[in-house]
């Protein structure tokens, strides 16, 4: 797994900063197309003094943990550590609980 770095680190929720004047930005509304991907439409909160809004797009791209109940419709490529891990478990060299991934291939 590559290790996270500050800022990613420091992020405990989705948050954009306006790209004209710097202010946060709220998310207005969203519309989901896949349970892998969404629209979002955002709003600068400087709403006199800058107004901008902008359609965005939040996708999952990357598992970096199985989940314990994986739905069977939703199949999001494993990060190249837990590829890495998965294989030397088949090959028996190391044990990890990844049951819920062998699950969700079934
Ligand atoms: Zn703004």
């Amino acid at each position: 797994m590559t290790e996270p770095n500050e800022e990613m680190s420091e992020v405990s929720r989705l948050r954009f900063d306006c790209p004209h004047c710097g202010s946060y930005m709220k998310v207005r509304t969203s519309k989901t197309h896949h349970p892998e991907y969404r629209t979002l439409y955002l709003h600068c909160t400087n709403e006199f003094g800058c107004g901008y809004r902008v359609k965005s797009e939040l996708t999952l791209i990357e598992t970096l943990a199985p989940s314990y109940h994986p739905n069977p419709a939703v199949n999001i490529q494993l990060s190249p550590w837990l590829k890495r891990h998965a294989k030397l478990e088949d090959e028996g060299q190391i044990r990890l609980i990844l049951d819920a991934r062998k699950e969700a291939k079934k």
